[in-house]
């Protein structure tokens, strides 16, 4: 079998799948959707866990995908997750595996992914004070977050990674705060500008946290410095925090984009190729693959879905549109 790179017109090729599992969520995070939630998938019109494992089969055997990084809406949601992360760990070759997750439930699973092959974990949690977790997440859920932290390094889910979103007026006052408390329990923090991604549609550019700012916040604090190590495809900038061995990350995906070394591609629960976060437009893979498609030409439909992708994503571009689906739809 000849390997198919997922090569684009702009020089990148995608190693990267992420495998949104479900549309659905138990938080109601305020930047990503509505308190009431959303119109989630109909069951029948998302894929199966086998057909997931297939498609990712697929990518990983015959497209050169090196790492599976499964999210959502809410990964953990999905019954059968430990399973296919299993069944993912056992492709050859054996790709990198990892969840990003808000942990609601990782008590109870932890052991169980590390066991099934997961490599590593990224929790979100914003606020480490409650009051505000509820304010952000509209659930009073901060013990459980705290819980499934704690289970994700026993079980040597290391290093295990906490992604936190700033929210004007809500959290922006917490950089410091979280990044201390994070420090003393070995995880390794990143902050995510918020992006135009919401299902609302109310991002503005104006009341955005920027990494400028969370910069010169955390300085207040710490001596931050730039890591050495070259960053290559990672969304995060580094930071050796006080002369390390810790760092900080800083994803500035709206004002420091780095889509010219983006090595990604997203597969969404109902079986739709996106080769951008911000395309506004998907391939769909589930189609042929339920009329019986064979592995070649469901291959090849995922390589001129990726030779598609855009040089940039456009934010700053005055003909912009957010795409149709929020990110907890495309898979975060
Ligand atoms: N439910 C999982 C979780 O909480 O990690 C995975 C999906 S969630 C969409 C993935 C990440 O996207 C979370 O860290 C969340 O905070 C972030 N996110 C959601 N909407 C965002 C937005 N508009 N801008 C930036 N990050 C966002």
């Amino acid at each position: 079998m000849t390997l198919q790179p997922l090569a684009d017109r702009h020089g990148r090729i995608a190693t990267d799948l992420r495998v949104s599992l479900t549309d659905r969520c138990n938080l109601r995070c305020s930047y990503c959707m509505p308190a009431e939630g959303l119109n989630w998938l109909p069951h029948e019109e998302a894929l199966t866990d086998d057909e997931v494992v297939r498609l990712i089969g697929i990518g990983v055997e015959r497209l050169g995908i090196r790492e599976v990084r499964f999210t959502g809406g809410e990964p953990l949601l999905r019954r059968g997750l430990v399973d296919v992360v299993r069944r993912t760990k056992a492709l050859v070759p054996a790709p990198e595996v990892s969840l990003t997750t808000n942990a609601l439930g990782l008590a109870r699973t932890a052991e169980a992914l590390a066991a099934a092959g997961l490599d590593r974990i990224n929790v979100s949690l914003d606020s480490v004070r409650a009051a505000d977790f509820a304010t952000l997440t509209r659930r009073d859920r901060l013990p459980d977050v705290i819980a499934g932290l704690e289970a994700a390094v026993a079980a040597g889910l290391a290093p295990v990674k906490v992604n936190a979103v700033l929210v004007r007026g809500v959290n922006d006052d917490q950089a410091v705060e979280l990044l201390r408390w994070c420090l003393d329990r070995g995880l390794h923090l990143r902050f995510i500008e918020q992006m135009p991604l919401d299902a609302q549609h109310a991002w503005q550019r104006s009341e955005m946290v920027t990494a400028e700012e969370i910069l010169l916040s955390l300085e207040s604090a710490f001596v931050l410095k730039p890591t050495s190590e070259s960053r290559g495809s990672a969304p995060a900038e580094e930071f050796v925090v006080d002369g390390g061995p810790m760092t900080v990350g800083v994803i500035a995906s709206v004002t420091r984009p780095f889509c010219g070394d983006c090595d990604r591609v997203r597969l969404t629960a109902d079986g739709q190729v996106v080769n951008c976060l911000f395309a506004r437009e998907e391939s769909d893979l589930r189609t042929p693959l339920r009329a019986g498609a064979g592995d070649d030409e469901l291959a090849d439909l995922w390589v001129a879905a990726m030779a598609a992708k855009r040089a940039g994503h456009g934010i700053d571009d005055p003909t912009f549109l957010q795409p149709t689906r929020p990110m907890s739809a495309i898979g975060g």
